[in-house]
């Protein structure tokens, strides 16, 4: 059996590494340049590969591909292999043959990487035997290859999900579908939502969909194709279908458990975070973890890098790093979390961001607003009417300068751009590390 994987990254790489385990004749194609640990990994495995162009000839000739989520799904050679019905896989559709262990799957438009973590943190807590994969941590095809887990804890990204077929979670979890990555699917939300969907495929009624109530396009989709799995609904408040919801600031579970928690004792704020919190319970609860365990894992989780994350305090000023928030409505939820008057660092590379959402939050919680871009033409065509003091930058230590003269004693200087990083950075990380380092400079 001939298996090609196109994209030598963590992903690929790990693939042939399990592909090789298997007894595949595998290929691995990569139009970029292949990173030199993953060329070890595939010499040591005496796996065959091309880097820098893919070549027709040796990727087609494969029963099957497993293609990493970055290539879409419009790329030639990619077009090519359906054209020839050759199968295409994600590498956790791949890896999930291999092995038995127990899936608790997350996807959503924001919160997959914090409810991922959180999670597997709580399940690590109560001493279970669970890895992380699928968009952080290591691949899965490769710790599928090294060892056995009772339970894998898995971020999907749309892009994954589009090639996952026979992949059966038993937990899934649906935080929210918004406007993201929109260029990838014709601008259709119809057809991003679909392959969001596709985590509920092959669920059955021994397993679990844990779901936001008030997520439109969620009860739309599950109208049309209703699921035969445990249905699991959380919400801000009570009314409805809703298992899990806050009343009187205390996070309410009814099902599949009963579990109370003060919302002031979660570790992590803000109204999307309580709502991440729900989820993670109820799936911990569908998970046979105990109410104690959950309760202590949800009260001392550490904020995730990049996502409202304290930078520090300077000269009585608050410096919050939420550069993951590349679209507008992880902004949206980071100004509603905010308490003080705030100085936001909004801008980048806009994906064609709609800001009406968050205009009258700006206008309620905002001092003043530093553009942060290599073009800040929309954010002026938009923001400066508001009458807030603007300021025009394109590098974090002008960024930094602007935000010092402006923000005063008890301000919060949030950096939540809405946008993605590449205009000026090496992805969201860099710019966030770049803020986290200037503030470090002046506390
Ligand atoms: P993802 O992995 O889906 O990108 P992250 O956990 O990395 O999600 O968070 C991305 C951004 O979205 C951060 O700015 C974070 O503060 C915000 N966010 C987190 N959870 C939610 C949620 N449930 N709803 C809206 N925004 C959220």
């Amino acid at each position: 059996m001939r298996l090609t994987i196109l994209g030598a990254g963590e992903t690929g790489a790990g693939t042939a590494v399990l592909a090789r385990q298997k007894g595949y004749d595998v290929f691995v194609s990569d139009a970029g340049s292949i990173a030199d640990k993953y060329k070890q990994m595939l010499n040591d495995h005496a796996v065959a590969w091309e880097e820098g162009g893919h070549t027709a000839e040796l990727v087609l000739r494969a029963e099957t591909i497993v293609k990493s989520p970055g290539i879409p799904p419009t790329a030639p050679i990619v077009v090519q292999a359906a054209e020839r019905g050759i199968p295409i896989l994600s590498e956790i559709e791949f890896a999930s043959r291999y092995t038995d262990a127990k899936m608790i799957c997350i996807t959503g438009s924001n919160g997959k990487t914090t409810t991922t973590r959180l999670i597997h943190h709580i399940l690590t807590r109560a001493g279970y035997d669970a890895s992380l994969a699928g968009n952080i941590g290591r691949s899965m095809a490769l710790q599928v290859a090294e060892g056995k887990h009772d339970w894998y804890v898995i971020e999907l990204s749309s892009f994954q999900l589009e090639n996952m077929y026979n992949f059966r979670a038993n937990i899934a979890v649906v935080l929210n579908i918004t406007p993201d990555h929109l260029d990838r699917y014709d601008f259709r939300m119809d057809a991003y939502a679909a392959a969001k969907m596709r985590i509920d495929r092959n669920q059955t009624e021994t397993d679990s969909l844990i779901y936001w109530r008030d997520d439109d396009y969620v009860s739309a989709f599950l109208q049309r194709e209703p699921t035969p799995a445990r249905e699991l609904v959380f919400a801000d408040e009570q009314g409805g279908r809703a298992v899990a919801y806050v009343r009187n600031g205390v996070m309410t579970v009814e099902r599949p458990s009963v579990f109370f928690m003060n919302v002031d004792e979660l570790s992590l704020r803000g109204r999307h975070n309580v709502r991440n919190c729900m989820a993670a319970t109820i799936a911990a609860l569908s998970a046979g973890v105990p109410r104690e365990a959950i309760k202590s894992a949800l009260s001392d989780f550490p904020p995730v890098p990049h996502r409202l994350e304290p930078a520090g305090i300077a000269h009585g000023v608050t410096y919050i790093n939420d550069s993951k928030a590349t679209n507008v409505d992880a902004c949206f939820y980071a100004l509603d979390a905010m308490t003080t008057p705030v100085v936001l660092i909004l801008g980048g590379l806009d994906k064609g961001n709609d800001y009406a959402q968050i205009i009258p939050l700006v206008k309620e919680k905002c001092r003043a607003l530093v553009y942060l871009g290599a073009d800040n033409a929309k954010l002026h065509e938009t923001f400066d009417s508001l009458g807030l003091p603007v300021f025009d930058t394109h590098t974090m230590s002008d960024c930094m300068q602007a935000c010092q003269h402006i923000a005063q004693w008890g301000d919060t200087v949030l950096l939540s751009p809405c946008c993605a990083s590449f205009d000026l950075f090496n992805g969201m990380a860099e710019r966030g590390t770049l803020f986290k380092e200037a503030v470090a400079c002046i506390s």
